[in-house]
């Protein structure tokens, strides 16, 4: 690959250019050196440091520099009479950043470096064009058109995109503004592309030449479709990468791994019911990946719909072949067709076919998802409630998120498992090979791969601090907690299985604030029994002591489906057929759970609680079919409150309860507007939101002295928050179990 050389007066302004410009390549690797400044703050250039950067760079194919001006020309002029091979070295005299980015493009995609230099020198083509729309058209036809759907237009993020995948095809492909009655340009060059001057609904046209040209053409047309990859969602997933659970983790890399799927023997059940059985899956993918909205997949649910490879897997299917069978050949035709390609990201796209064909697979043959191979710091693109909870805190040192905000489940059972974690963190950290140094920091947001001895350094000292804090506060965990002005406040955990309710105990809770049923009934193939819930919410009462256990009810939908009782599609899961809605519309599994726990209240301390609750009809519909279930003397009868209806109505639901537990993860969503699991809305729905405090500050009142109001959600976690809490009325916080000590500690504090 040809290299770069950045020379410049400020080695700030060259760091953030190149920056810049390794935003623009799609990921792929850049050989780029910088070489200016004479330190972090002294302007100047240096021949010496110049012709080092060169030798650097060069791996054989070459060099091209880009330099601002003045000192920083002669100085690479000179650099030149000091390397061994001036020859394989370009100075450009483009300009410092468009050029740079210009160039980066062309070097990263394979161009040879008279080509890089070429396309640095017409790195002002895009502004000039701009600056002079007047540039005469060419009425030119026999394109086909597609529309710019990019909210930017087709600004450098999307076009880099296009010039690197138009290049990849042996086709001279070329594209103009209809919109604005532009010439034809090469689609394979950024800059030519960028004096289309593309903006948000223009048309464009494309037209190919050469042995690939359909091929190429139709990609740049589907790529148009989802906005060249890049939604506003994935730009923003760069910006808001945050703390999700805080401590340290330090590691190597570890991603989700596939086991290989072993194909069945059965034969085919005849070509129309296969073609059923892999429809059905496929929609079920959808679903899934739907469900992480993330644009990262937007490539995985282009597959799903591919023609090419429907196509072939009718053809297979009329041939006798069963799905399975059918889908696993043409899934991996498509991927050893991608494999072969020389273009290394293109390639690493063979990696996407086989993922989303697994994933269909396994969704073909109700198989379970992948499974965590080796220890380190997982990079995942998003994690499922159910992948989330297997994580094991002994092997998993720190988990970092592509996508997701830390509301969302996976991150909240991170924190429940005290396992560090950043959600939000872009796309580019699935690149990060598999055995590299991460160390990321949960608190802050930060990762670091491959770290340099004094940045891990620093963070082994930050984790030595976080494990001090919490031994700190550790030491005064069981004893009850009550603020300043004598104000007794019950810190409990939420509790997501038996094991966290051994984690709850040694960390101090005085309950189990909540207890998500859910970690039962999902994954798995049917509901438990009676007698198996039975036995679970005792061992969770057992392991903590006989404290109460505040057992929630079960809440299935949105994010959390019952593989036994499939949804129907719904266009907003969360605004669906979830939490109590869910237990109302299944009435014989709801009544089984209520038998269950009523059974346990009659041994031990037990409050009930029903989740999503908006309605007081619907309270007392439930409260009918509990009656329904029996007595337990002690049994404590309660509601979350995370809808904003039943915030607003609190006084109406109280002659109905015993307690509120407001959850303040959805009432935030649902506030807010903001899907929790949404990360490009993280900055909406992280802390708390004068509107929800607003709500909280209500329900307190409406409660007064006749009903207690816990908080269950994230935010009685957060330190800063308690007090606020408190002050409204809150007599009760519940928080993973890892944080009952420093959430016990603020209560002292407030
Ligand atoms: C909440 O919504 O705040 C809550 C505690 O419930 P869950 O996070 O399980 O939806
Ligand atoms: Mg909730």
């Amino acid at each position: 690959m040809v290299g770069l050389v950045v020379v410049g007066h400020s080695r700030a302004l060259a760091t953030a250019a190149v920056a810049l410009a390794s935003e623009m390549t799609q990921g792929r690797p850049l050989a780029v050196e910088v070489a200016a400044g004479l330190d972090e703050t002294t302007f100047g250039t240096d021949a010496v440091a110049i012709s080092e950067a060169i030798t650097a760079a060069d791996s054989g194919d070459g060099v091209v520099v880009l330099m601002d001006m003045g000192s920083a020309v002669l100085s690479a002029e000179l650099a030149l009479e000091m390397v061994d091979e001036p020859d394989r070295v370009i100075l450009s005299p483009a300009p410092l950043v468009e050029g740079l980015i210009a160039a980066a493009v062309a070097a990263a995609s394979g161009a040879d470096r008279h080509e890089v230099a070429d396309e640095a020198a017409n790195g002002l083509a895009g502004k000039q064009s701009h600056f002079q729309p007047e540039s005469p058209a060419e009425e030119q036809r026999g394109g086909t058109r597609f529309k710019v759907v990019n909210e930017h237009g087709l600004h450098a993020r999307p076009a880099a995109r296009l010039v690197t995948e138009v290049r990849a095809f042996d086709a001279r492909v070329e594209l103009r503004n209809a919109t604005t009655g532009s010439g034809w340009v090469p689609a394979s060059s950024l800059t030519r592309v960028a004096t289309l001057g593309a903006l948000q609904n223009h048309e464009l046209e494309v037209r190919g030449q050469g042995r690939e040209a359909a091929e190429a053409v139709n990609r740049v047309v589907a790529l148009a479709a989802i906005g060249f990859g890049d939604t506003d969602a994935a730009a923003a997933n760069h910006s808001h990468a945050g703390g999700a659970s805080p401590g340290v983790g330090i590691g190597p890399a570890v991603h989700l791994s596939e086991k290989p799927i072993e194909l069945p023997d059965a034969p085919s059940q005849g070509s129309d019911i296969e073609w059923r059985r892999l429809t059905e899956a496929l929609q079920k993918t959808r679903d899934e990946i739907g469900r992480l909205h993330s644009p990262i997949f937007d490539a995985h649910l282009l597959l799903l719909e591919d023609d090419d490879l429907l196509t072939d897997v009718r053809a297979r299917l009329d041939r006798g072949e069963p799905a399975p069978q059918a889908w696993s050949a043409a899934t991996t035709r498509i991927a050893d067709e991608f494999d072969a390609l020389p273009d290394p990201y293109l390639k690493g796209r063979a990696a996407d076919v086989r993922a989303v064909a697994q994933q269909v697979l396994r969704a073909l043959l109700k198989l379970p998802p992948p499974t965590l191979d080796g220890d380190g710091v997982l990079l995942a693109a998003d994690l499922t409630p159910a992948d989330a909870a297997a994580l094991d805190p002994k092997r998993i040192a720190g988990v970092v998120l592509a996508s997701g905000s830390p509301t969302s489940h996976a991150a909240i059972l991170t924190r429940t498992r005290g396992i560090p974690a950043v959600v939000g963190a872009g796309p580019r950290i699935l690149e990060i090979p598999d055995g590299t140094l991460v160390a990321m920091d949960g608190g802050t947001g930060d990762v670091v791969a491959d770290p340099s001895p004094g940045v891990l350094a620093a963070y082994r000292e930050k984790a030595r601090q976080h494990d001090e804090r919490r031994a700190e506060a550790a030491q005064h965990a069981s004893a009850a907690s009550a603020t300043g002005t004598g104000v007794t406040i019950d810190v409990g955990a939420n509790v997501g299985s038996v094991e966290d309710a051994r984690a709850a105990a040694a960390n101090g809770a005085d309950l189990a604030g909540l207890v998500r049923t859910e970690f039962l009934f999902l994954d798995r193939d049917q509901a438990p029994t009676v007698d198996e819930q039975v036995a679970v919410y005792r061992e969770i009462a057992q392991a903590l002591g006989g404290r109460r256990i505040t057992l929630r009810t079960l809440d299935a939908g949105s994010d959390k489906p019952l593989p036994y009782l499939p949804p129907p599609t719904e266009a907003n899961p969360f605004l669906g057929v979830r939490g109590l809605r869910h237990s109302l519309t299944h009435p014989e599994m709801f009544a089984e759970q209520l038998t269950a726990i009523v059974r346990v209240a009659r041994e031990t301390p037990v409050s009930i609680m029903f989740p999503m609750v908006t309605t007081v009809d619907e309270l007392k519909a439930a409260r009918a079919m509990l009656a329904e279930a029996g007595d337990a003397p002690g049994l404590q009868v309660g509601m979350m409150v995370e809808v904003p209806a039943a915030a607003l109505r609190a006084a109406d639901f109280i002659p109905y309860v015993d307690f509120f537990s407001i959850g303040t993860n959805d009432l935030t969503q649902y506030t807010l507007a903001a899907e929790r699991g949404n990360a490009a809305l993280s900055n909406l729905t992280a802390g708390l939101d004068p509107a929800v405090a607003q709500l909280i500050d209500h329900v307190c009142r409406a409660a007064g002295d006749t009903v207690l109001v816990s908080v269950c959600g994230e935010l009685a976690g957060d330190e800063e928050v308690v007090p606020r809490l408190i002050a409204s009325g809150v007599r009760e916080l519940s928080v993973a179990p890892g944080l009952v000590p420093l959430v016990k500690r603020a209560v002292r504090a407030a």
